[in-house]
């Protein structure tokens, strides 16, 4: 874990090179070794240039920004560099400044204070001006009046809204679920509660094979005998093809952690505290912590009932703004073109293009192949783009497999064109990949590299 000194998440502006992190999006110097957000080394950053903002506007209007996650810390930013005197508020109803949400799950079993993941300290905030206020959920908005109400009946009034309050964990319907020591993991007071439970937790059930759910299986196994559950019949369904499916199954026993595919959970049983969870099948596994990671579910409500536009999250266009023309969205709650991510890299970019189009530039968020890495029970894995999950699409791949070292190299291509990979066990070439992919280049230049 690296200490707050090591934090350089800003760009550097000189003339110094810059390079992007493609695991977590940050961008810095590119004589750092070590990404200041996330923690990998060089082979994940990709030379970066920086559009220099030409549009610059002082004005005295003021900036509310719901949630201090890293799309609304990113619209403060992009704000701030295009109007230095304007006023901006952050917003949330956690009591922290903006933390690195990701290293969550990755550092369950080492955090120890969360100013070893923030992502700016205290110090920029003043630096920029930008006004946090913690510790304060928002009720409403009231779009004729332009302004917000908070838990407590305050209100507030805004020229311009960036609505970034992310998403919270999806808990499926099960008997059992409000049980003390059953836990989804969001925000760092759910890592506390995790912790306390593993001074005395010795089994734990991971419901959930997806990537968090795995990240947290891995980190908990150190201290605790592991099971994973997983409802569809191959862990990381959505990421992984069969073949990638079932290395990884190999991996994770090796590393120690039991899982069962096909689990369908009918109980989480005990007292008032967990005692086990219970499967359709009478299998029963004994518990004394669960852990639900169940997928995500956006925070819409409050604009649903505001009259903003939504799907499954906030319906934004290219600039991010909603059918609102004062409200913009970025982030885990929004949707671009039916797409809602749900990961850190495009929920910043997203908030840098809310908050420079609310400022009044002009600038355009276009689709990216999603990414997705995860390191651990030994292992490092990259998934990108579409791996053949379209049953209307012809695909073709080529796959080259190690089976002593259990490495796996996977690429896709529709119509020549280079959509999708998978990588296990060496992930160095993501890079490359993740640049190749973004291109869709066609089979033959991307093989004769
Ligand atoms: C454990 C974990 C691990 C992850 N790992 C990865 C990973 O490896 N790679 C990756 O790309 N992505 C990962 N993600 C996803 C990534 O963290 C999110 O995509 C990103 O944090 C979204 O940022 P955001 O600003 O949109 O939302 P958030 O970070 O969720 O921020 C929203 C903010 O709004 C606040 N808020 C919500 N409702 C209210 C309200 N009513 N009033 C006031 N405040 C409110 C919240 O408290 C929060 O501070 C992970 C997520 C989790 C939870």
């Amino acid at each position: 874990m690296k200490n707050n000194n090591d934090k350089q998440v800003v760009s550097s502006k000189g003339n110094k090179k810059l390079v992007k992190c493609i695991v977590c999006g940050a961008i810095f110097d590119e004589d750092i070794d070590i990404c200041p957000v996330c923690g990998v080394g060089r082979e994940y950053f990709i030379p970066y240039e920086e559009e220099a903002v030409s549009y610059k506007k002082d004005t005295d209007e003021s900036f509310i920004i719901l949630g201090n996650g890293i799309a609304g810390i990113s619209a403060a930013e992009a704000i701030r560099e295009r109007n230095s005197t304007c006023k901006i508020t952050l917003i949330s109803k956690e009591s922290v400044y903006g933390y690195n949400r990701p290293l969550l799950t990755k550092t369950l079993s080492s955090l120890e204070r969360v100013d070893d993941i923030l992502i700016y300290d205290k110090e920029w905030y003043e630096q920029n001006n930008i006004n946090n206020i913690l510790d304060m959920k928002i009720k409403k908005i009231n779009k004729e009046e332009k302004s917000i109400e908070f838990i407590d009946g305050n209100t507030m009034k805004y020229d311009k809204c960036i609505y970034a309050l992310g998403a919270k964990c999806f808990i499926p319907p099960f008997k059992g679920a409000d049980k003390s020591g059953v836990i989804a993991i969001r925000d760092i007071s759910d890592v506390l509660k995790v912790r306390e439970e593993m001074k005395t937790a010795k089994n734990v059930v991971v419901i959930g094979g997806g990537v968090l759910g795995l990240e947290a299986a891995w980190e908990l196994s150190k201290n605790a005998k592991v099971t994973v559950l997983e409802i569809a019949d191959k862990l990381m369904v959505r990421q992984l093809d069969d073949m990638a499916g079932e290395i990884l199954s190999n991996i994770i026993t090796s590393a120690g952690i039991d899982f069962k595919v096909n689990a369908n959970i009918i109980e989480i049983s005990g007292n008032e505290s967990v005692e086990s969870v219970k499967l359709d099948t009478g299998e029963e596994y004994p518990a004394e912590l669960v852990i639900i990671s169940c997928g995500i579910r956006a925070n819409i409500n409050i604009a649903k009932e505001a009259g903003i536009e939504t799907n499954r999250a906030i319906i934004v266009n290219d600039k991010m703004e909603t059918n609102d023309k004062y409200i913009y969205a970025c982030g885990d709650c929004a949707e671009f073109e039916s797409i809602n991510y749900g990961i850190w890299p495009e929920a910043m970019d997203m908030g840098k293009i809310a908050g420079a189009n609310a400022a009044g530039d002009n600038i355009k968020y276009s689709l990216v192949a999603p990414t997705l890495t995860f390191e651990g029970m030994n292992t490092s894995l990259f998934s990108a783009g579409d791996n053949g999950k379209n049953p209307d699409l012809n695909y073709k791949y080529i796959e080259i497999f190690d089976k002593n070292k259990k490495q796996l190299e996977k690429y896709y291509f529709v119509d020549d064109k280079f959509i999708g990979t998978i990588l296990i066990g060496d992930t160095k070439k993501m890079t490359t990949i993740t640049e190749a992919l973004n291109k869709k280049e066609p089979f033959n230049k991307f093989f004769n590299k």
